[in-house]
């Protein structure tokens, strides 16, 4: 035993513990000062025996656990109810008697306590780790840095257009009151729309302004990964522990719970305990949530409780806007002509991190070369980028193509405006197939026939799907054509 400091054990033993409970349970019963580490036990005093029954009776077992958690040890934890043996001085604390006397009055701590507190205390950043923290005088100038959020993400860069001012309305609210407005807030849409952006903008704002409130920011798949860690660790308390002491928990990329039911079910916890102490979530995900495979139903329903919002591809205006900001922001003297951005909006239309990829390679190519970057330049150099956006369009396009020639018609029928019956359905089946056999979101779909809207996806696909179970042959020329976009997709 003599590695270990049972002092520092017991009072990180109570500051999580303390993160688990009402704070003014925690005021009544966890009254007790460290005594002892020897042979296996950490012994602790209570100042009286009504108050050592009490905590035996009630929380004698949840400390045990986060002792064994916290230490790997198998101690035994023990309290006693004697005068203090050791020198420690008690601080001078609001009498447990008195609080006994008003248990509905939340205690705040006296300055005296305050000042007689331990000075150091560990706890927890977002990623788990811990951290020796100074308490009370010493004042701490230098820019606070969230550990997970990307300082750059913030509303000022953001660029607004029609496609995106809903959403961006709604994050802003719910940063500037959280758990106020919408709870939980839902961000979906293509790749490269904006939704990480705006979710880490919303966590950015509250930290800066609130610095109180605790901001949690974690991806999905980190989530998924802490959660399969803790379950081989046995370390629930813990992570249940940080989590559900989010004041705002921000988890991108949700999608990826898909076909993960243990997470989803810890999420659903999650969620309830932060829904139902008014702390704030914002989600993002690739497609809407009546979209999600193999995702809890009850789950689903609880996002119903927020709003969902989403992120379209920017019109060629804000593609515009956007490149000319990004440039403006990388601080590169790099002049870029009116031609080129121009040349750059017409050929990346449906990601903003595509745009923002173009813009790198011209000004590196203008920082190392030092030539002027002619609109024939900077085709050349941006062609693989064109094209990986092209290339694929060509598959999504071949699928439409196959479906037209199935249905006798051509690909720009299907592409355009036309709503005789027939071109109808035959479009409707394309973006069902489209949407079974990639990884195209509906909003993405909706772009490659002509910029409609997703919803216009999702009823066809539904009823596509309708369809398929009513009709079998259709069903058959359905499952036929699929077979050969998969084929196709593959080669
Ligand atoms: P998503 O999470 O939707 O895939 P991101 O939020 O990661 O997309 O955005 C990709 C990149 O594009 C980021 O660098 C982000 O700053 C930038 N971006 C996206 N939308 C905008 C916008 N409207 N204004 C400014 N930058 C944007
Ligand atoms: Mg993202």
């Amino acid at each position: 035993m003599a590695d270990f400091d049972g002092s520092a054990i017991w009072s990180e033993a109570l500051e999580i513990a303390r993160k688990d409970i009402p704070e003014q349970e925690y005021l009544m019963w966890f009254r007790l000062s460290y005594k002892a580490l020897a042979e296996g036990t950490l012994a602790v005093n209570a100042p009286n025996s009504f108050l050592r029954d009490q905590f035996n009776r009630k929380y004698h077992s949840f400390m045990q656990n986060i002792i064994r958690e916290l230490t790997a040890l198998d101690l035994r934890l023990e309290v006693s109810a004697e005068r203090a043996m050791d020198s420690t001085p008690r601080p001078a604390s609001v009498a447990v008697e008195e609080i006994l006397a008003s248990p509905s009055e939340k205690p705040a701590l006296s300055e005296v306590e305050r000042s007689a507190a331990p000075k150091t205390s560990l706890y927890y950043d977002v990623s788990g780790r811990k951290h020796q923290k100074e308490q009370g005088i010493a004042v701490d100038n230098t820019p606070r840095i969230h550990p997970s959020l990307r300082q750059d993400y913030k509303f000022e860069n953001f660029i607004v257009g029609d496609n995106n001012r809903f959403t961006f309305n709604a994050s802003e609210a719910v940063a500037k009151s959280p758990a106020r407005v919408y709870n939980p807030l839902l961000i979906y849409g293509g790749v490269g729309l904006g939704k990480t952006h705006l979710m880490h903008a919303i966590g950015n704002y509250v930290f800066k302004n609130v610095p109180e409130k605790r901001v949690i920011c974690i991806t999905a798949e980190e989530f998924t990964n802490e959660f399969i860690q803790m379950i081989h660790d046995r370390s629930t308390h813990e992570f249940k522990n940080k989590y559900r002491n989010a004041d705002v928990l921000l988890i991108d990329d949700i999608h990826f719970f898909q076909n993960k039911p243990g997470v989803q079910e810890e999420l659903f916890h999650t969620f309830n305990a932060l829904y139902d102490s008014e702390r704030q979530m914002v989600f993002t995900l690739d497609r809407h949530v009546k979209e999600l495979k193999d995702f809890s139903d009850r789950l689903k329903s609880r996002f119903d409780k927020g709003l969902i919002v989403d992120v379209q591809p920017p019109m060629y205006e804000t593609r515009v806007a956007i490149l000319k900001q990004k440039l403006i922001q990388s601080g590169k003297s790099v002049n870029v002509a009116d031609e080129v951005i121009d040349l750059i909006a017409n050929n990346v239309s449906s990601n903003v991190r595509d745009l923002e990829g173009c813009l790198v390679k011209l000004t590196a190519y203008a920082d190392l070369v030092h030539k002027d970057l002619t609109v024939d330049i900077a085709r050349n150099l941006l062609k693989e980028m064109f094209n990986t956006n092209r290339h694929s369009a060509i598959t999504v396009d071949s699928i439409i193509r196959m479906v037209a020639d199935f249905f006798k018609l051509s690909l720009s029928d299907l592409k355009g405006k036309k709503r005789s019956k027939n071109i109808a359905l035959a479009r409707q089946v394309a973006m069902f197939v489209i949407r079974e056999v990639t990884e195209y979101s509906t909003t993405e779909i909706g772009v490659e026939f002509g910029g409609r809207d997703h919803t216009t996806v999702m009823h066809s696909c539904q009823k596509i799907e309708q369809m398929v179970k009513f009709d079998p042959s259709f069903d058959a020329s359905i499952q036929k054509l699929m077979r050969e976009a998969r084929e196709s997709e593959s080669k």
